[in-house]
């Protein structure tokens, strides 16, 4: 593979050109296997950034988009529908909040967050909310890289305050602060309450990560900011976003996050585990008074909307999730990472450590030098991608018990060294 033509010529993922660092070629996949042009085989802890929930090179999914492939790769949906779109509608449909009746298919999450933010904003125009042109969210957010979700985005810690000359002022409120399992006090919601009060004659909707902020900062925050945020939104007649696309899917140990408060947005994004980590693919949820307040035609309409492999995919990966016992799995894997990674926060400048779900954490008071806790962790056999001052795992729900300890006895093991 010729890595130099790689550094020189393609940009990676936040990166700079030329390269600052080689990427590892990778050559196959299998299981939750990455493996390596050398041979190497690597544990991928990152289920490539949320999305391959079932692990690599699944029969049944490899299967779904060759059948698929068969009959056709593409076709555009202006004018002409099919099967696999229809199915996935009605699955999503059917695994969602019973008023999360109609579905919009976007081509990533970050579309799906641009579609969300229109779609509010369009049925407020046609409601004659004219003075309604901003949205609030927390800080530490992430809601992707397009202008409209990068103005959503942690306006100070984000990757995106050099762009902030360009975006849309929007309303941010402190990040969520009480913990997923600390006792709740009310007035944590005071800012948000006022904030509502004083601006909701503006504010189209509140958009959120519901429980979990992802890529902002791993945070995993208390379920009563949601049912705050429902009685908040519904009492000042302002929407509610939820911005699932990490988190959906039985990530947190519900199928949805919302379910851990019993709190129904008014509009739902759904990207990464939508299609098991194959394709690109999102879906934006909503109810009727949404879909139906919004009578002129909805301006969105991407070249590859609902294209059916990713479709197709996209279906069988949750049918097979639902088939198979995913929450205990989901279960499963949170024991075994609090009982092996706990005993991280013993080494030195450890802020904390936390686990919901299949997700891990190890937070560092000062970010360590990541490069060289990669090269320690590849050299092990394990892929992390670790950030800002956090070390994280959130593995394909198949990772069995010997592959999990693996992962843990490397992080420890990595850590103890330095
Ligand atoms: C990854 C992510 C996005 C962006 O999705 P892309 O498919 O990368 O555009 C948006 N919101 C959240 C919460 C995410 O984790």
């Amino acid at each position: 593979m010729d890595i130099d033509f790689d550094s020189q010529h393609i940009w990676h993922p936040y990166s700079a050109m030329p390269a600052q660092s080689k990427p590892l070629p990778v050559v196959s996949a299998e299981g939750v296997y990455i493996k390596l042009a050398d041979g190497r085989r690597l544990i991928d802890g990152m289920s490539s950034w949320w999305a391959c929930i079932h692990g690599y090179n699944h029969p049944v999914l490899n299967a779904a988009i060759q059948k698929q492939l068969a009959d056709m790769a593409h076709v555009m949906f202006g004018g002409l529908t099919h099967e696999p779109a229809i199915s996935l509608a009605k699955k999503l449909v059917d695994i969602t909040a019973e008023p999360l009746q109609h579905v919009f298919f976007a081509d990533s999450g970050s579309v799906g967050v641009e579609v969300a933010m229109k779609m509010a904003a369009q049925y407020c125009f046609e409601q004659g909310q004219h003075a309604k042109n901003r949205f609030l969210t927390f800080r530490q957010g992430y809601h992707g890289d397009t202008f409209g979700a990068m103005s959503v985005c942690d306006p100070v810690t984000g990757m995106h305050h050099k762009f902030s000359r360009l975006l849309n002022q929007h309303i941010f409120i402190e990040s969520p602060r009480c913990g997923f399992h600390e006792t709740w006090q009310a007035h944590y919601v005071d800012e948000l309450e006022q904030q509502l009060a004083d601006h909701h004659e503006e504010i189209i909707a509140v958009i959120f990560e519901p429980v979990v902020q992802g890529a902002g900062g791993m945070n995993f925050y208390h379920a009563n900011y949601l049912k705050a945020a429902r009685e908040l939104c519904d009492r000042y007649g302002v929407l509610l976003i939820f911005d699932e696309i990490a988190t959906g899917f039985g990530r947190t140990g519900e199928m949805f996050a919302y379910q851990h408060a019993q709190v129904i947005p008014d509009i739902l994004v759904l990207g990464k585990a939508l299609t098991g980590g194959y394709m690109t693919l999102s879906a934006v949820l909503t109810n009727a008074q949404i879909a139906q307040g919004i009578q002129e035609p909805f301006m969105h309409g991407p070249t590859f909307m609902a294209n059916p492999l990713a479709c197709a995919v996209a279906n069988a990966s949750v049918e097979l999730l639902l088939n198979d016992g995913w929450q205990i799995n989901i279960k499963r894997i949170e024991r075994q990472l609090k009982q092996e990674l706990t005993r991280c926060s013993e080494l030195g400048p450890i802020k904390s450590v936390r686990v919901l779900g299949a997700i891990g954490v190890v937070e560092f008071n000062q970010a360590p030098d990541w490069s060289v806790v990669q090269n320690y962790l590849v050299a092990d056999g394990v892929w992390l991608r670790p950030f800002k001052n956090l070390l994280y795992t959130m593995p394909p729900y198949i990772i069995n018990e010997q592959q999990l300890t693996y992962l843990t006895d490397s992080i420890y093991k990595t850590l103890s060294q330095l």
